[in-house]
């Protein structure tokens, strides 16, 4: 009896390293609380996000908690703060008003993938935006967007915040259950492994993976070792990633193809393989169609010689675009 208590203590301790290091590589964004809270192992009556009442501090700028439920969003909690970020708490127009552009991004078909919705401060973590796994099936996700950086130089300001939550929304889109399975180990992936699990043999991630990495993965593991060579290497392979900072690893990779797919006007020829990454897009309808829901959505579907009523960063120049993340995360997006 002892053992078997022992063997599930370990267990549970393993689990949970599991559950929070996906996200945590470099300490930059750890949503321990969510992740142990949700678990359902620790039976410490804590379920995280759902029952807790009490005001608790968060350690990555958290600043108020939501539940999404179709069309709206419903508070699950404030979390304590101070200062600068609890004036950001108390300005919930601020918060409707980021929401409501993610609203207009994201179908609704897709945002029941999507359950949480969190307002943070980026100062902390240096991130305007991240997505995380809630349940470890991946079959539903936490967005979260940096309120500070919404508003940096006005809402919105040069379509950033809008190209911030495609891209987050790209991780979604390719890192849930229907696309990867969380129960297959990486041992025995004969697919892709991103980290949160296998690939699935029509995955969107491993379609691209097995035709524009595949040939170059020994190369790229060398290289992103550190990032003097990781910067050689995208510049031997320039002309397959949409931005440098796709290069960084598939996730990031696929997160920049759609964004860039999304936002930008006109069909590639297919000339470059950063080209071809985006036809592989157009060959799948269901991202047509959500393509189509972003680009009516903002506006950006418009007659010739009109001005779009919504501005996006020009492709492949939003903050981030010349840089390049941390290899080892897959859906954490820095500032
Ligand atoms: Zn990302």
């Amino acid at each position: 009896m002892k053992n078997i208590k022992r063997i599930i203590a370990f267990l549970f301790i393993v689990l949970s390293i599991l559950a929070v290091g996906s996200c945590n590589n470099d300490d930059e964004i750890v949503r321990t609380k969510v992740e142990a809270g949700n678990s359902g192992e620790n039976g410490n009556g804590n379920s995280g996000s759902g029952s807790n009442t009490g005001q608790a501090e968060g350690n990555e700028g958290e600043i108020t908690l939501y539940k999404v439920d179709g069309d709206n969003i419903t508070k699950i909690k404030d979390y304590k703060v101070s200062g600068k970020d609890l004036e950001y708490q108390k300005d919930t127009d601020k918060h409707n008003e980021i929401w409501e552009l993610a609203k207009k991004i994201i179908p609704l078909n897709q945002r029941k993938k999507m359950s949480e919705f969190l307002i943070y401060n980026g100062e902390v973590t240096g991130s305007a935006g991240f997505v995380v796994e809630i349940k470890s099936d991946l079959s539903d996700w936490q967005m979260g967007i940096a309120i500070n950086y919404a508003y940096e130089g006005g809402f919105n300001a040069g379509g950033e915040l809008a190209y911030t939550i495609i891209h987050e929304f790209g991780h979604v889109l390719t890192l849930n259950d229907t696309q990867l399975d969380a129960a297959i180990t990486q041992a025995n992936c004969k697919n892709y492994f991103p980290g949160e699990g296998c690939a699935r043999d029509n995955s969107y991630i491993n379609e691209l993976h097995s035709k524009y990495w595949n040939d170059i993965w020994s190369e790229y593991e060398d290289a992103k070792k550190d990032e003097a060579s990781h910067a050689k290497f995208y510049e031997k392979y320039k002309d397959r990633y949409v931005t440098q900072y796709a290069s960084t690893n598939p996730g990031e990779d696929i997160a920049e193809v759609f964004a860039t797919f999304a936002t930008t006007k006109d069909k590639p020829s297919g000339s470059t393989i950063a080209e071809k990454k985006m036809l592989l897009m157009y060959d799948r309808s269901e991202l047509v169609e959500f393509r189509n829901h972003i680009r009516r959505n903002l506006g950006l579907k418009r007659a010739k010689g009109n001005v779009a009523s919504f501005e996006l960063p020009e492709p492949g120049s939003w903050k981030q675009a010349n840089t390049i993340g941390n290899p080892y995360k897959t859906k954490c997006r820095r500032h």
